[in-house]
């Protein structure tokens, strides 16, 4: 406890909530605490990822006990990491239960732009490298036109990472279920509920049906509108702000 409240302030963070967890100081944490996956942990050391950063420390173990997460970290600072690492570990455990069984989209991971969305695929596929049970999908439009001829199926994919509209269009034409996603993360949500935005990301949460559905949005800027509508439509969000005072 002593150390933790140290370590937050060494990385200027600011944590409210309730039942708030204790950061991790190491990825190695991660294992005794959350039995985090061992080729997780490779595929991270070999892309020298050797400590978490600040919002690493706190919104993975956020993640892992279910919180619903407003996340406010400076760009650059490993948000994308904060969000995919919890993910691809629960589905690893999950898919541990399931013992094989397929599901339907688990995850799913909007973002403004296609450029970001991508980029956010591109960690991810680093990150489940040689995970080979797990299926991720970026809805670039060669793979939305095989969804909407059904030339594939939505389940062929855990995670899903997506700009809102893409998702929206195949959602219209049947072309995706979502009603199996467990978790969604808002990417820059500064953006995602900004005028040209909100319209969408509201769609987007109504379609997202399952009872048990994580929410989490994360930016470097939330603006008290933006915290006001996340806020509402989660339950018990832990917010995690870190300053600007990072090394
Ligand atoms: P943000 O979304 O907060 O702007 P990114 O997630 O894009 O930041 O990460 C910024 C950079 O930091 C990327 O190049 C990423 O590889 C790197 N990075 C992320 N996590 C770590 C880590 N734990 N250790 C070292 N580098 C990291
Ligand atoms: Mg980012």
């Amino acid at each position: 406890k002593e150390d933790a409240a140290k370590l937050r302030k060494s990385y200027g963070a600011k944590v409210s909530g309730e039942d708030i967890p204790l950061p991790i100081g190491s990825f190695q944490d991660l294992v005794t605490r959350f039995q985090l996956d061992h080729k997780l942990l490779e595929n991270l050391i070999q892309q020298e990822f050797t400590e978490p950063t600040p919002i690493q420390c706190e919104a993975i173990p956020a993640a892992m006990y279910n919180r619903d997460i407003i996340g406010c970290a400076p760009t650059g600072s490993g948000k994308t990491l904060a969000f995919l690492i919890p993910m691809v570990q629960s589905l690893i455990m999950e898919n541990k239960k399931l013992k094989g069984k397929r599901q339907n989209v688990r995850c799913l991971i909007i973002s403004p732009t296609k450029e970001l969305a991508y980029q956010i695929f591109s960690v991810l596929s680093h990150l489940v490298s040689g995970l080979t049970e797990l299926k991720i999908g970026y809805l670039n439009k060669s793979v939305a036109g095989k969804l909407r001829n059904k030339v594939i199926s939505s389940s062929k994919f855990d995670i899903i990472v997506s700009t809102p509209l893409r998702l929206i269009d195949l959602v219209d034409h049947e072309a995706l279920n979502l009603s199996c996603v467990q978790q969604l993360v808002l990417d820059e949500a500064d953006k995602m509920f900004d005028s040209n935005f909100v319209e969408q990301t509201d769609r987007i949460l109504t379609i997202c049906t399952n009872p048990k559905l994580r929410r989490s949005v994360f930016s470097a800027t939330i603006t008290s509108n933006v915290e006001e509508i996340a806020q509402s439509v989660m339950t018990y969000p832990e917010r995690i702000i870190i300053g600007h005072k990072e090394a």
